[in-house]
């Protein structure tokens, strides 16, 4: 089939790859550069990669009881990375282009869930009026944990199916996660 012949498709073209880069998608739908990058060096980390980041930061919290996580994000945060980020090389960036700067890493990890939480104490100090023994409340509470980390999975999970890879504190923040740029790929 001639280009001639090709069925014309109003689709934006990518200036890095020439592909068409789909519209609407902050990312190019073929080679995912960040099109709002000016450099041209951000690409839509991996879900691989996202999910694995997930899940060293929460290995970091548990093998350091959250204190040398805490202390690690510290140091990366101005990079915009937290710990797990940081071991693979992501980066959060806005949705404006620029990167997230410390106060936004910080809000970014601790917002939601602090969210959650505050959200889990005050349905249990609701549920604790109900509950009329010790054992109901701390059944109650395992409940309550159950939900947190379902919550917490499912704001994660997000990701797999979302067409920037975001998710859901990503699209509440307006952040994205992106690796830094990679030879032709
Ligand atoms: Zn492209």
């Amino acid at each position: 089939m001639t280009a001639q012949s090709a069925p014309r498709r109003f689709v934006l073209e990518c200036d890095v790859c020439h592909q068409p880069s789909g519209p609407g998608a902050l990312f190019c739908a073929s080679c995912g550069v960040l099109s709002i990058d000016r450099q041209r060096n951000s690409y839509a980390a991996t879900r691989r990669l996202r999910l694995g980041a997930f899940a060293l930061d929460y290995l970091i919290i548990w093998l350091t009881a959250g204190i040398g996580w805490l202390i690690w994000l510290a140091i990366v945060a101005p990079h915009g990375q937290s710990p797990g980020k940081s071991l693979l090389g992501l980066y959060i960036v806005r949705t404006t282009g620029e990167q997230a700067d410390a106060a936004y890493v910080w809000l970014r990890e601790f917002g939601w869930d602090a969210a959650i939480g505050v959200a889990a104490v005050a349905l249990l100090a609701l549920l604790g009026a109900v509950a009329g023994t010790v054992e109901e409340l701390l059944f109650l509470w395992l409940w309550l944990t159950v939900l947190f980390w379902a919550v917490s999975l499912f704001d994660a999970a997000w990701l797999l199916w979302d067409r920037d890879r975001q998710t859901l504190h990503d699209k509440i923040l307006n952040t994205l996660v992106v690796e830094r740029a990679r030879e032709q790929r």
